[in-house]
């Protein structure tokens, strides 16, 4: 195992294994928690360092980062195995926030997504997750980041124990003690999963992509569709709602002439009526799929209908726009260019 897909009671056992007191834990801990890496931990002596290198931090390595105008910084990661994934930390008012990959690719296939073009490559592993926000604090500073979002390449519900165990690391207070409000996990609304998850308790912020009004729009833009219905997409989110005492964000792509029209925003907000949530309108980024986002007044419009309606609703303000923020549209050109 590694030192990254470890836990604080792990740690303490592996200090104990090598003759070590168990406080040890705590220095390690606080060492990785910031970024750091075993040479950085000068608290510690000598041949324990070397110890641990021997062990290893797993992970992944920062290959590139660019700052956007905006500030947010697009990172290509490396896996040891040399598979590229991608993050991008992002500038808000409340501080940075880290959006993560959960798989290398995605086999989810939805029409207008960069990530799933070439299928599923693999599940990233624990240290693989942890790795990225511990790479993007060794890269930008340990205070660079306080949420976490995971919206990146993959579906995290399609790797499903391998971002329960990530998401228990990241909230643990002995861990890297991050508020689960301060941690979304966005899904394409893998029902079975959404309800395993309710029991769980992380209470994470759900955000679910929907992005139409009913089965027939979502039949031609997202493939897991024919799996789970619209409806019972949304009876999950009701539960998960109930359950964790936080409301649900629906997020719903813009594409005109497709799901973008008045009548389809009245549909939106009859579907979701009755409950506590709040929908996020995202005009579709990049070409995939040979679509367009609609102009500016028609996403306004479909903003006005929503709340005429009584939807709590906004449009996302798009960043790193000019860095391939949007899914996979920087690992898709990385392999384009490995060919
Ligand atoms: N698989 C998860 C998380 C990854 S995608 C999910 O489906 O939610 C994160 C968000 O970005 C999703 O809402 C996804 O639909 C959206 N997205 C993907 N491609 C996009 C594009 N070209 N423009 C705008 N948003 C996009």
């Amino acid at each position: 195992m590694k030192l990254l897909e470890m836990d604080y009671s792990q740690i303490e056992s592996l200090m104990k294994d090598l003759g070590q007191g168990k406080f040890r834990a705590g220095q390690v801990m606080s060492w990785l928690k910031r970024g750091k890496t075993p040479d950085d931990m000068t608290n510690l002596a000598k041949p324990l360092r070397a110890a641990l290198n021997e062990i290893g931090l797993g992970g992944v390595r920062v290959e590139n980062a660019i700052t956007s105008k905006d500030g947010s910084t697009k990172f290509l990661f490396r896996c040891e195995d040399h598979n590229a994934i991608e993050g991008v930390l992002m500038q808000y008012h409340h501080g940075g926030s880290l959006c993560l990959s959960t798989q290398a690719g995605c086999r989810m296939g939805c029409k207008f997504c960069a990530s799933g073009e070439n299928g599923l490559v693999r599940n990233l592993n624990v240290d693989e997750l942890v790795g990225q926000v511990h790479a993007a604090m060794g890269h930008l500073g340990e205070g660079a980041l306080n949420h976490m979002v995971l919206m990146g390449c993959g579906e995290p519900f399609d790797n499903y124990h391998n971002v329960v165990r990530f998401l228990r690391l990241m909230t643990d207070e002995k861990g890297y003690g991050f508020s689960p409000r301060n941690i979304s996990l966005s899904t394409c609304g893998l029902v079975d999963r959404i309800y395993d998850f309710i029991e769980e308790k992380i209470p994470v912020v759900l955000c679910i992509s929907l992005h139409a009004p009913n089965d027939a729009v979502r039949h031609e833009i997202m493939p897991i569709s024919h799996r789970y219905r619209i409806e019972d997409v949304v009876k999950a989110a009701r539960a998960y709602d109930t359950a964790s005492g936080r409301r649900v964000i629906f997020e719903y792509i813009l594409i005109k002439g497709v799901n973008d029209s008045p009548a389809q925003a009245k549909e939106l907000a009859r579907l979701t009526r009755g409950m506590r949530k709040h929908i996020n309108l995202i005009p579709l980024n990049g070409d995939v799929g040979g679509w367009q986002a609609p102009g500016r007044q028609d996403c306004q419009r479909f903003l006005s209908v929503l709340k005429e309606n009584g939807a709590s609703a906004t449009i996302r303000r798009t960043l790193a726009d000019d860095i391939e923020g949007a899914c996979g549209q920087l690992r898709r050109r990385v392999l384009q260019e490995e060919g």
